[in-house]
């Protein structure tokens, strides 16, 4: 999996959708000057395949599902193949990050009791809770435990940029929000819930 970070701003202060912060992301990598995640070779990567997947995100205050396109790149080097997958996305997942993190927050601030938030936002409270759970390790794993007693989830949330993002995943190998694979109980289903198995 090749990620592209492009918005270092917060995450709040994004002004487009998600679809199109896709959408830009993926533009800007039409090109094969990419480093190949396996073997390290630059200038490597040449167009391979693409496959749809889903997008959820907030739009009017209401949840609306997009399929986009995600493309998949060969390695000249390795043979390795990998898909291009722009930081609007969590991997495996078909909600936008954006579309989570908002669910999180209006939860943070007590804005709405969970069974409220999650009829509004069409999720299970399964869903939800997973998502906080995930939210609140991946917190905690990137602040350490001294840090992360001592900021509360709403102002971590609210202070998430797309740096903190593109860090995260150099240093874990794992993007945020992202759940380990293999954990989806149905990894081909298509449809707009949170166990797609499209990277
Ligand atoms: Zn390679």
């Amino acid at each position: 999996m090749i990620r592209p970070f492009t918005a270092f701003c917060k995450l709040n202060q994004i002004t487009f959708s998600d679809r199109q912060w896709l959408e830009r992301e993926a533009a800007s990598l039409n090109r094969t000057d990419g480093i190949c995640p396996v073997c390290h070779t630059h200038a490597g990567l040449s167009p391979f395949a693409s496959y749809p997947r889903y997008l959820v995100e907030w739009k009017d205050g209401a949840p609306v599902c997009h399929q986009v396109t995600v493309r998949r790149f060969r390695c000249s080097s390795c043979g390795h193949t990998h898909a291009l997958l722009p930081s609007a996305l969590v991997p495996y997942s078909s909600y936008s990050l954006r579309f989570i993190l908002l669910v999180l927050r209006k939860h943070f601030l007590g804005r709405a009791c969970v069974q409220s938030i999650c009829e509004h936002a069409e999720i299970s409270v399964s869903t939800f809770y997973r998502w906080k759970t995930l939210f609140l390790r991946h917190k905690a794993l990137w602040l350490g435990v001294l840090a992360d007693m001592a900021a509360s989830p709403a102002t971590f949330l609210s202070d998430m940029d797309g740096c903190l993002l593109q860090a995260f995943f150099q240093k874990f190998h794992l993007s945020f929000l992202q759940r380990l694979r293999g954990t989806s109980p149905n990894p081909l289903r298509k449809a707009p819930k949170d166990t797609g198995g499209f990277t």
